[in-house]
């Protein structure tokens, strides 16, 4: 069985991915911060639903705290599949964007990407197989408008997919990102309401954590292994 670690698998897309991957047969490590409780509680249903899962909690941008929980994870067992899915966005037009704000966003993102990722690949590579997916944002593609930081952020995953995606692929380990549009969130929720969402997206509706979690579960799954160093949108159109 292969052991996947959702990052911010206590929120509303992280969440379905750590179902779609249990569903797909892994022993799911749910990661939260803040909320290890709904953690728990998802991994408790996974488990009454026959599959494998256990919650665990870390802030990604301490360095230290990250390397205490997984230190000890990874002498029992290899992590074969990652999903960076932990993020926040902390929006202002940039004239009135604090230091705080831009280097929260950045910190979470972009540190935690590394405070997270970089321990596991050792142990990834000597097994020769892996999956890692970042979840990005259509704010890294298109930019906007408040979110500087947050596309910056994102922007910085995107990179980072591509350069690790091409450092790994000679030993069987694929590194995607995601990038979602719209998708029915609390995070989103408060961005856009139901006539912006008719305006911006082909589709006229926002996307599902399960229709974005149903396109992770495929890259993290033995069928997408020629697909790696990509950046696949999925928004329902926007171009
Ligand atoms: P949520 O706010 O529901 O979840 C965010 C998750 O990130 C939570 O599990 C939270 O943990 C975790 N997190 C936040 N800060 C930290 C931290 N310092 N250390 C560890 N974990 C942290 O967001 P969504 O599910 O909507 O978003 C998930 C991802 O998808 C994000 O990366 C987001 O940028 C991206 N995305 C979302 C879109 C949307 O429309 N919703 C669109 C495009 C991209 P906890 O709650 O336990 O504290």
């Amino acid at each position: 069985m292969k052991h996947a670690l959702v990052t911010g698998g206590s929120g509303a897309i992280g969440a379905a991915i750590c179902r779609r991957l249990a569903a797909d047969g892994c022993h799911v490590h749910i990661h939260a911060h803040r909320g290890l409780e709904a953690a728990r509680t998802l991994a408790d249903a996974i488990c009454a639903g026959g599959g494998s899962a256990e919650a665990l909690a870390f802030d990604v941008t301490d360095g230290a705290a990250v390397t205490a929980v997984l230190t000890p994870l990874l002498e029992r067992q290899t992590i074969q599949i990652l999903v960076n899915n932990a993020g926040i966005h902390d929006d202002a037009v940039f004239p009135g964007m604090s230091a705080l704000q831009w280097h929260r966003v950045m910190d979470v993102t972009v540190n935690g990407f590394f405070n997270v990722t970089q321990p596991l690949m050792m142990p990834m590579m000597r097994s020769r197989w892996g999956r890692i997916v970042n979840i990005s944002s259509i704010a890294a593609l298109t930019g906007n408008r408040g979110q500087v930081n947050y596309a910056a952020a994102k922007g910085a995953l995107n990179s980072a997919t591509k350069a690790l995606a091409q450092e790994v692929a000679s030993r069987g380990i694929t590194v995607n990102a995601v990038a979602p549009g719209i998708i029915a969130t609390a995070m989103s929720e408060s961005a856009f309401d139901a006539e912006a969402i008719a305006r911006l997206v082909p589709m006229k509706r926002a996307g599902s954590p399960e229709e974005v979690a149903d396109l992770v579960g495929f890259l993290a799954s033995a069928q997408a292994s020629y697909i790696t160093g990509q950046i696949l949108s999925i928004n329902g159109g926007i171009i």
